[in-house]
């Protein structure tokens, strides 16, 4: 008999040889019919692979992140066999699953497959499904695998036998195809209910352009029809939303190939937006002890050697700027933390001056490749809400709940409300990996746990985790689609202090090392932008939105009353715009809902008249008639909904 531990504690015995799908139904028959792979002691296994020896289990259902991906990638492999019956001779590259699917890279030699092969692809897929073929492991030597794809014919399978290594290479079979592959895979291909194709585009082979390009055909799946049909509402609301169609639309921002590709320019309303939240940071850092820095968009190549940027990313970034004259090099600042070291250092600290917060809107650059660049998530050129704390160690706890204060403040100004914390830590086996005392990191790694505790934030902590200079708490945000964005990171740092050889005197009279915290709520005011625009679709908050209501008078006749009422409202501290183009006001205010302004407010004769507005909400219709002092109060009600001063 062997013991077998659950992620609960729980120990029961099972014989030797027991399987993962057998423990599940010796739970609970439902259990097995929705386990698609099993963790053995932290290592995703096949449900239907022999345990031999005692061993951690945790049952992986669709649920969880390793479920999914494993029914991805038996995906891809079923997905294979479709393909192989329509396209014999086909040869296969290497089929992952993704973050959102799976997909696979084919040759089909002469032929092309293009979205209308499709349908036919889909529906071979479904009717394999239901045949339910086990996926069958089995161990093979390297040169029966490489006798296997020589006979096959499939050069790019002999391409990745090369790397491996003889006794590790795995064969999976399911139905008539067999992969070269490490899994592991679900039980049988019936789990998989619904599956949709979504596009097909090049791939190099491993992803060198001297290598023959490829077809590389996306897909999902999913173990219920249900589950698919909502999968396709949310990538058509996920489109309606994306922050480039609305950042247009809106008119925010935009790009110009003559600029530079990833380097945003901010339309006048997107860059008021951005003043705003920049203005609103500001003000809650300077509340909680923050003091403003604004340091160059260079620095010298020796800054960054000191730091260490330079050995590590030099290669991979933007080069050098050099002077004409001196032959000095001066590079784009790709991080704001060390110009802060730096200012640190220009005068002596003692203990009771610490924690020292520098805050700067930092705009840094860093090199992507072109194919990354996307909308305002991935750009050359960025604005980090950046700060650096330099405290003492017996201060990190202190700080970090300051931090987590300040974050959750945005969270709540700004309506998120499903986040989620994980604490990066030590892996304990190698900590001689990781920099800064024993005793630093045991007292940090502790208090972040107890600072989160503290603030009751539902939060994950994950060994192994941190960077090599020092653990870190990241925020993660779910949008109003149901996405994860990571946002709001608290980095502890022993690294930096040393480089920059940094101190203070203590109580002793003895020079110690300050701790640094890098912070930043927001992570970059470009990333944040764009999903506060997907969460939000458009639609800010009030405190935030560009024009928080547009005038419509009925006819030209009521326009000069329109512009009394605009700047009467503007000393309310209000802002907005008049529509005074000659069209009929139904048109106006479709016209306005497009642009999504919160209050439309309709101007004629009997609001002329009584000195009123006739309020009119996006979205939802008609207010009734209100004061100008009645309506200002409304917005303003509405805005402290969101911001607790
Ligand atoms: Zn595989
Ligand atoms: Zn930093």
């Amino acid at each position: 008999m062997i013991q077998v531990s659950f992620p609960d504690k729980q120990v029961r015995e099972y014989p030797k040889g027991v399987t993962a799908m057998e423990i599940a139904k010796s739970i609970s028959e439902g259990l097995a019919r929705n386990v698609l792979a099993a963790k053995i002691n932290g290592e995703i296994w096949d449900a239907t692979r022999p345990i031999h020896d005692h061993a951690s289990i945790e049952l992986l259902t669709w649920d969880s992140k390793e479920g999914k991906s494993t029914m991805w990638h038996s995906s891809a492999h079923l997905m294979a066999e479709a393909l192989e019956f329509y396209f014999p001779g086909m040869k296969f590259g290497i089929g992952p699953p993704i973050e959102n699917g799976f997909y696979y890279d084919v040759d089909a030699g002469e032929k092309s497959i293009s979205s209308e092969d499709f349908k036919k692809i889909e529906d071979k897929i479904i009717e394999l499904a239901r045949l339910e073929s086990k996926f069958e492991r089995k161990e093979v030597s390297k040169a029966d695998a490489i006798s296997y794809f020589t006979e096959k014919g499939d050069e790019y399978k002999l391409d990745l036998l090369k790397d491996l290594e003889d006794g590790k290479i795995t064969f999976y079979s399911q139905g008539q195809f067999t992969d070269l592959c490490r899994g592991p895979h679900i039980p049988h291909t019936g789990f998989i209910k619904a599956i949709k194709l979504m596009s097909v585009a090049g791939a190099y082979w491993r992803g060198d352009e001297k290598n023959k390009q490829l077809t590389r055909i996306y897909g999902i799946t999913f173990p219920k029809q249900k589950d698919l049909t909502e999968y396709l509402t949310l990538l058509e609301e996920a489109k309606k939303r994306d922050h480039r169609k609305l950042g247009k639309e809106l008119e925010l921002f935009t790009f110009s190939e003559k600029v530079g590709m990833g380097l945003p320019l901010w339309l006048p309303k997107g860059a008021a937006l951005r003043e705003r939240l920049e203005n609103f940071l500001k003000k809650a850092q300077l509340e909680a002890g923050y003091q403003p820095v604004i340091t160059p968009h260079i620095g010298h190549k020796q800054l960054y050697v000191t730091s260490g940027h330079y050995e590590k990313y030099g290669a991979d970034a933007f080069q050098p700027i050099k002077t004409p004259q001196e032959g000095e090099e001066f590079f784009l600042k790709p991080m704001n933390c060390p110009h802060h070291c730096e200012i640190y250092k220009s005068k002596p600290h003692s203990y009771k001056d610490l924690p020292v917060r520098l805050a700067e809107f930092g705009t840094v650059y860093r090199y992507e490749q072109s194919g990354e660049l996307h909308g305002l998530t991935r750009v050359r050129g960025f604005t980090q809400d950046d700060a650096h704390l330099f405290c003492r160690p017996d201060q990190v706890k202190e700080e970090f709940i300051k931090v987590i204060d300040l974050v959750l403040y945005v969270f709540q100004s700004l309506d998120f409300k499903d986040y989620t914390a994980q604490i990066s830590l030590r892996d304990p086996e190698n900590k001689q990996k990781y920099i800064g005392s024993d005793e630093n990191w045991e007292r940090a790694e502790r208090e972040i746990i107890e600072a989160a505790a503290e603030k009751n934030l539902k939060t994950s902590v994950v060994e192994g985790e941190a960077a090599f200079y020092g653990p870190k708490l990241d925020f993660m945000v779910k949008d109003a689609l149901g996405r994860s964005w990571q946002l709001g990171t608290i980095q502890v740092d022993y690294n930096l202090p040393e480089r920059f050889e940094l101190e203070y005197t203590g109580s002793d009279n003895q020079k110690h090392r300050p701790v640094m915290i890098h912070r930043a709520p927001f992570g970059s005011l470009e990333r944040f932008i764009a999903l506060l625009i997907e969460h939000c679709a458009g639609n800010f908050p009030l405190w935030l939105a560009p024009d928080q209501f547009i005038i419509l008078p009925i006819s030209e006749k009521y326009n000069d009353y329109a512009k009394k009422v605009l700047k009467l409202l503007n000393n309310y501290d209000l802002r907005g715009l008049i529509d005074e183009r000659d069209e009929k006001i139904g048109r106006k205010i479709r016209d306005a809902e497009v642009k999504k302004i919160p209050f439309m407010l309709i101007v004629g004769e009997k609001e002329m008249e009584t000195e009123s507005l006739s309020v009119r909400l996006h979205g939802k219709g008609d207010l009734g008639s209100y004061s100008f002092s009645a309506f200002s109060e409304l917005v303003h009600d509405e805005i402290k909904k969101n911001i607790h001063n």
